[in-house]
């Protein structure tokens, strides 16, 4: 039997995303879910949550393509790749912002991480075709992964699109038209497919099967089981060698 010498974990904290649909109520319920929570995690809101801006270059990123997207719903302004590259630097930039408390031990949440960025970009480079947008957003996490570490855990909440669109309508009190409700179905569908391709780190809240109080209480308990045992955060584009970006330890040492 080979005894292999345990290290301590990292004493980073742990970085978990809450994902889904607009209007599938994925910030309500995560809001619920931290209440519950004794150490009060940092939340990290989702894009369209900033309208107002904070100062700071994620912001005027994201002001740069809602300018250039003309008051779409979704910033699609018709160049699917380039955006997908502008939403990561974005996200890079949600990172960089939270580094000190996540290596401080905290727990931070994200309102959308580079997941969404997947499914909607992919979906745009291959509209009508569920199938090879599946193998583009897994191959654009790749990507993103290249800019940043993923997160350690992420909450997929999903519903009926139909159920979420009639959400998203009211809070926004607006009318999609049909072509965006048919982006948004096939959105539905791509964030469950994506979700299955990495059951390591997808949590899937189904709202069709459990009410809300149950997927409050599920999201708590998973933001409270991932805590403990994290390995180092690497730059994942500086390779072998690198130090930790938390907690400094070299990743020699981590390995050895
Ligand atoms: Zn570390």
């Amino acid at each position: 039997m080979t005894i292999t010498p345990q290290l301590p974990a990292c004493t980073r904290g742990p970085l978990i995303s809450a994902e889904g649909l607009n209007g599938v109520g994925k910030t309500y319920l995560t809001n619920r879910a931290v209440e519950g929570l004794g150490a009060k995690p940092l939340m990290l809101d989702e894009f369209s949550q900033r309208a107002n801006g904070r100062p700071g270059l994620g912001e005027a990123l994201l002001r740069s393509l809602r300018e250039a997207s003309a008051g779409d719903p979704f910033l699609r302004g018709g160049t699917p790749m380039t955006e997908a590259l502008i939403l990561m630097a974005i996200k890079r930039h949600d990172l960089d912002t939270v580094l000190p408390e996540l290596s401080s031990g905290r727990v931070v949440v994200e309102g959308r991480s580079v997941d969404t960025t997947a499914v909607c970009q992919a979906l745009l480079l291959h509209p009508g075709d569920l199938d090879a947008a599946l193998q583009t957003a897994v191959a654009l996490l790749g990507l993103a992964s290249s800019y940043r570490p993923l997160p350690d855990l992420t909450v997929l909440v999903t519903d009926d699109a139909s159920k979420a669109l009639e959400r998203a309508q009211r809070r926004d009190q607006c009318v999609f038209t049909t072509e965006q409700a048919t982006f948004m179905r096939e959105a539905c569908t791509l964030f469950e497919w994506l979700a299955a391709t990495d059951p390591d780190r997808y949590r899937v809240v189904d709202r069709r099967h459990i009410n809300e109080y149950e997927a409050a209480e599920q999201i708590r308990a998973w933001i409270e089981g991932v805590g403990g045992g994290l390995g180092c955060m690497v730059e994942p584009w500086q390779g072998p060698g690198a130090a930790c970006t938390c907690c400094g330890r070299l990743a020699e040492i981590q390995s050895a």
